[in-house]
Formats: structure tokens, sequence, C-alpha cells
């Protein structure tokens, strides 16, 4: 009979005894809410030697302001930021999406930088994240770098972490305030489901022309995504309904979906077109 496989468990205080804790043992793995991690170790996807607790970080919880730009620890909670009045007022798109994870009990439990290392390609703060230009600040035995979000991620459950490295703060830059954003999914359950596509957008506008635009899907490539075309398209032009018409076809053709037994690829690329289109016009109104 095989040995029954033990996982050690560690709760550092600290980032810097965290980051200790995993460059000593190869197959450690950080662990925080552990809603996706108890749920791949269960069904056998992942066989950490080392747990590594960053919950009992402080350094790591909570949200602030400095020089303009948001912070939030890694390890706060979606409920958290769902209840922030800054995040509530300046970056709904935050809070459509945390809404939307799951239900109360994982928005309990889930932390921020759990589902960005997830590096799902539907997990739901990415794009959020995303069109508000946000950063991530990391942490490893060679010391700390800030990575641009859109670098982050290099394919489903891939992200350029190091081993041993930790992402410890996300940063919504301060140049992003008045960024009108939003946020929505197509699913098939509503709630406790995962998106089959999803959209968020920010948008600057000025007298009823936009300024600057940031589109992003959800679900329809290896990692999510960011709709250039579109976004360069948008520059100068008011939102009527041509160039909504434009802006549909170009979402629909930048995504590049695959077909599984929730959808097929047809129906989330035309999808992706009508979501970016409905929630450009959601951000807008927001102004
Ligand atoms: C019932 C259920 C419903 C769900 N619904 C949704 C949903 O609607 N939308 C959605 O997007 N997700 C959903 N999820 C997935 C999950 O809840 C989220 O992705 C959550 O945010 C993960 O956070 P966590 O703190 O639990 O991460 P964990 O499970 O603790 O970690 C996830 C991964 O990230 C790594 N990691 C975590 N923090 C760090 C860090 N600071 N630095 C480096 N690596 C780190 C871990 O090693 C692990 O590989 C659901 C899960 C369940 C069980």
């Amino acid at each position: 009979m095989a040995e029954p496989k033990t996982t050690e468990y560690v709760v550092p205080q600290s980032v810097g005894e965290a980051v200790e804790a995993l460059s000593e043992s190869p197959k450690a793995r950080v662990i925080a809410g552990g809603t996706d991690l108890m749920v791949g170790m269960r069904e056998g996807h992942v066989h950490p030697t080392r747990l590594v607790d960053i919950t009992r970080i402080q350094e790591l919880i909570g949200i602030s302001t400095q020089n303009g730009s948001l912070r939030i620890g890694a390890a706060t909670k979606i409920d958290e930021i769902l209840h922030h009045p800054t995040v509530r007022s300046e970056y709904p798109a935050l809070v459509d999406a945390g809404q939307l994870l799951g239900g109360w009990q994982i928005q309990n439990m889930a932390t921020l930088a759990g589902n960005l290392c997830n590096a799902s390609p539907a997990a739901e703060m990415s794009g959020p994240l995303l069109v508000l230009d946000a950063e991530v600040e990391v942490m490893g035995p060679s010391g700390e770098r800030r990575i641009p979000l859109g670098e982050f991620w290099t394919g489903p459950g891939k992200t350029v972490l190091e081993p041993a490295e930790i992402l410890t703060t996300i940063v919504i830059p301060g140049k992003v305030s008045g960024r009108l954003s939003a946020y929505q999914r197509v699913d098939i359950r509503h709630s406790v489901d995962i998106a089959l596509v999803s959209s968020a957008v920010g948008v600057e506008l000025s007298e009823g022309k936009v300024q600057l635009a940031r589109i992003a899907l959800g679900a329809v490539a290896p990692t999510v995504i960011r709709v250039t075309e579109a976004e360069a398209y948008l520059q100068g032009r008011t939102l009527s309904e041509e160039v909504l018409d434009k802006v549909e076809d170009l979402a629909e053709a930048a995504a590049v979906p695959i077909t599984d037994v929730r959808a097929s690829a047809e129906y989330r690329s035309a999808m992706a077109g009508v979501l970016a289109r409905r929630v450009l016009l959601l951000a807008a109104e927001r102004g």
C-alpha cells in the first residue's frame, strides 16, 4: 500500500518568513482562502508538500490609499473589497465582479490575490483590474518587483511568478481616478457559477467623447484579454449606434474561445461582442 502523502502547514507572521518557508521546500504552495487550492488538492491536480498560509500576515490585509493610488493587500477578502467605501464609489467594476464571485460564503474566504494567482481565464476580478491599469507587487528571494497586470498571466493556471514569490499588493494607480467602470458576465445559473463569457470596461469621457477606453474579455482566450483595436477605435468618438456596432464586431473578432460542454465557441464569440457593447454603455452611464 502506498504511503499516505503528508502536507506540512506553516503560518508565517511576515512576508519575509513566508518567502523563506516557500524557498525551503520546492513543492511548497501559498494558501490564502483555499477556495481554489483545496479543490485542486482534493481532485488530485496539485500535491504540495507544504502549505504556507498567508492569511495571518497583517501587512497583506486591507485597503489603503497612497499618493492617490489604491493599494489592496493580497490577502484581503472579496467581502472586504465589496464593502469598502472608496471601492464602492470609485471602482464599481470591482463591486460588480465581487458580487458575482461565488456566494457570500466564498466571498468571506476568497482573497483578491488568490483569484489572480489561480490564473483562470474566467476569474472574476481579473478584467476589472485590467481595465483599471492595475499592477501587482511581488516579493521573492531576490527582492521586490512590480508587474503590470496585463503581463502577469501566461496561460490557463500560469503566471510569471517565480518559485517562492508571493504577490503582496494590488495597486490601482492614481491616474485612473475618475475612470468609469463596469463588469458583467454571461453564465448559466446566475449564482455560484463561472462565466461563459465576461467583459469589463473602463472609460474616460469628456463632453460625450471617449478620451480613453479599456475593454477586457474573460473566458474567451487562454488568459483574460484586452480588445486593443476597439480601445483605439473608440478614441475621440461618441457612443453612437454605429460606433457601438463597430465595438461589438471588434470584440467578437478578438475572442478566440473554445467549445466545451457549457457553450460553443461561436456562442461565446457572439456574446463577447454583445457583452462588450452592453458593459461599455453601462460604464458610460455611470458618469
Ligand atoms: C463554490 C465556489 C464558487 C466559486 N465561484 C467563483 C466565481 O464565481 N468567480 C471566480 O472568479 N472564482 C470563483 N471561485 C474560485 C475562487 O473562489 C476564487 O478564485 C478565489 O478568489 C481564490 O482565492 P483564494 O484566496 O481562495 O485562493 P487559494 O485557493 O488560497 O489560492 C489559489 C491559488 O493562488 C495561489 N496564491 C494565492 N494567494 C497568493 C499570493 N498572494 N501569492 C502567490 N500565490 C498565491 C495559491 O498557491 C493557489 O495556487 C469559486 C470557488 C468555489 C469553491
